[in-house]
């Protein structure tokens, strides 16, 4: 599956917002947005007021920014939502917060969800015991997560990631590099930088 290799901090300035695309970075006094908040670019010296059809794109592409999707694979998730009998907005957010590298990330095992991409794709995770490289592989309640191998990397994320609070639809024992998926996510357990009404909006015209 593509994805977006670009550099990162780019986009938060894009979107004007912290996204924490880069781990330990994203909270220190190195963030780029804390230095420099403008968009990037040589017109990116103001923030004109936006249309609806402007807000609507940027709160989808905050949205795709945020859990590293591209657009074919983030309005598949969209046609899926709608399909749905829930709440289009809520079930969209969802399938996202479940899908394995969101996961991992949530549960301490990355310091973003970029790296909890890499962790999975590079064979580091188990669910439910058998070996699984797919990122976008939905979790379900019940699900086991385990990180096959006690290694320094892992060490290392553990300790960047202790003060990370864990969601309580996750169980995590940080110890033994393992987790379950206790509940479905509820929305107030979710960013609240993230508008799905607005993306609901756009993908509806
Ligand atoms: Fe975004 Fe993190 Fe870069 Fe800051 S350091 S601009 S939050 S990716």
């Amino acid at each position: 599956m593509a994805r977006y290799i670009g550099p990162v901090c780019k986009l938060c300035r894009r979107e004007g917002d912290k996204l924490f695309l880069k781990g330990d970075r994203c909270s220190s006094s190195k963030c780029a947005i804390n230095k420099k908040s403008l968009p990037p670019g040589q017109h990116g010296i103001s923030r004109k007021k936006m249309s609806e059809y402007g807000l609507q794109l940027r709160a989808k592409q905050k949205t795709k920014r945020i859990y590293g999707i591209l657009e074919k694979q983030f309005r598949n998730y969209f046609k899926k939502a709608n399909k749905n009998s829930g709440s289009t907005g809520e079930v969209l957010l969802s399938l996202l917060e479940h899908r394995l590298d969101n996961v991992i990330y949530r549960m301490g095992f990355a310091r973003s969800r970029r790296e909890a991409r890499q962790v999975v794709r590079h064979n580091h995770v188990k669910v439910n015991n058998k070996k699984n490289n797919i990122p976008s592989c939905i979790i379900k309640i019940g699900d086991i997560i385990e990180i096959k191998e006690q290694i320094q990397r892992f060490k290392d994320i553990l300790s960047s990631t202790e003060a990370r609070i864990v969601p309580d639809w996750l169980d995590v024992d940080r110890e033994n590099l393992k987790g379950k998926v206790v509940s479905n996510v509820r929305r107030e357990q979710i960013d609240s930088l993230i508008n799905e009404t607005l993306i609901i909006e756009l993908y509806s015209k």
